[in-house]
């Protein structure tokens, strides 16, 4: 056969995995609610149902639908497996509790998401599973941290709601010189900014409910990467049943299909919101990647095709001027999502952290006056004035 172009990412968010399911010429992914597949030959059956052949026989296992979703995400992320979950924390708490075993070394940072946190601090722990978390930001520490005995290096980049940039190469590197398995969750930065598994990382993992959906009509959970390990934690949650639906699985294709224009647009918006507020008078700081005042700017540059579409900044005058100031939007929903089409803003007390006690939000450097943005498609300069508008109170 003859060699086919290789296609950006761009096409592989419209047309990636979608050749092999269509029904009756249908030119759109069924959505296949059947629970169960028939068959009237047994021997083809017993074939399907010890993985001999490709096939489905029961939808907590597989479902085509389901299928046509991970392989999109597969090429997207450029895997060698994909498998899914019902959300983002299924993926990530399968995953790790696929690949962990007591007595084992978790290494991660403090700034990952809030209920991937929880699972560090109080639940795995209680299966023997020792889990260090390091300053987000001081990668000497992680490196060493590391380098004394770990068994699975967990990163995040951009983190949530700070926006702290880690130096994947160099925690990339690290892990794999002691052995470890490394993960990376790229929610935030999604694969038309960040390629994690082109830099090394064994694993990717995404809340397919933000960017890769990109509608907040849809929940759901994706993990990509080494094939050997996506086996495994397929296994896991086959059988302890966090299956994604096919409804669901349908919702975010479609979304997926607009993800190059989207996350494009959602990073010009929220560049030009950032640069914005770090000039106004209201404003006493402004996080976001893409500002050269950014502490990790320049690892960002290297390891970033654009800046995503979150930021988060400090109004003077705490909760209380935040409280003032939200409702005086007109184009944000104030709700606890991001990378939707519309722009979504919120406190971390109410978003990321709201399983934090205001104390542990202190202790992980989360200003109780921060505001989270996360920037919509809508036209720029109805968002900057829509922010002036707001922030004149
Ligand atoms: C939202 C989010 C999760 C959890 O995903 P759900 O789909 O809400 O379960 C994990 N990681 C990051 C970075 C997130 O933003």
């Amino acid at each position: 056969m003859d060699q086919q172009p290789k296609l950006s990412l761009a096409s592989l968010a419209v047309w990636g995995g979608e050749d092999e399911y269509l029904l009756d010429r249908a030119t759109q992914v069924p959505v296949v609610h059947s629970v169960a597949f028939g068959y009237r030959d047994f021997d083809e059956w017993y074939e399907v149902a010890t993985g001999a052949a490709e096939g489905h026989i029961y939808g907590r296992n597989t479902n085509p639908t389901v299928a046509v979703f991970e392989q999109k995400v597969r090429l997207l992320e450029g895997a060698e497996a994909a498998t899914s979950a019902s959300t983002g924390m299924a993926a990530i708490s399968n995953l790790l509790h696929a690949l962990l075993r007591p007595g084992d070394r978790v290494v991660s940072v403090k700034d990952t998401y809030g209920g991937t946190s929880l699972l560090f601090t109080e639940f795995l722990p209680a299966f023997g599973i020792t889990c260090d978390l390091i300053d987000t930001t001081d990668t000497e520490a992680t490196e060493a941290a590391i380098a004394a005995g770990s068994d699975l290096v967990y990163l995040e980049t951009p983190t949530n709601p700070t926006l702290k940039v880690l130096d994947l190469q160099r925690l990339i590197s690290a892990g794999h010189a002691a052995g470890a398995i490394v993960v990376v969750d790229n929610t935030f930065a999604t694969p038309i900014n960040q390629l994690p598994l082109a830099l090394g990382a064994d694993l990717v993992v995404h809340s397919a409910t933000k960017f890769l959906g990109g509608h907040a009509d849809a929940l759901g959970g994706v993990v990509v990467g080494r094939s050997d390990l996506v086996r495994k934690v397929f296994q896991y949650r086959e059988i302890n049943g966090a299956t994604l639906d096919p409804m669901a699985a349908y919702l975010l294709l479609r979304g997926m299909k607009t993800l190059d224009l989207r996350v494009k647009r959602q990073a010009e918006n929220a560049m030009a919101v950032a640069t914005m507020l770090e000039a106004h008078p209201r404003v006493t700081r402004v996080n976001y990647p893409g500002l050269e005042s950014h502490p990790q700017h320049r690892i960002a540059v290297s390891q970033m095709s654009g800046f995503g579409g979150m930021l988060s900044f400090s109004l003077d005058g705490d909760l209380e001027a935040v409280k003032a100031f939200l409702p005086r939007l007109r184009l944000a929903h104030r709700a606890a999502n991001l990378g939707a089409v519309e722009t979504t803003v919120g406190p971390p007390a109410t978003t990321s952290h709201v399983e934090c006690t205001p104390e542990e939000r202190a202790a992980l450097g989360i200003p109780e006056g921060l505001v989270r943005y996360s920037a919509g498609i809508e036209d720029t300069d109805d968002l900057i004035a829509d922010l002036r508008h707001a922030l004149d109170f």
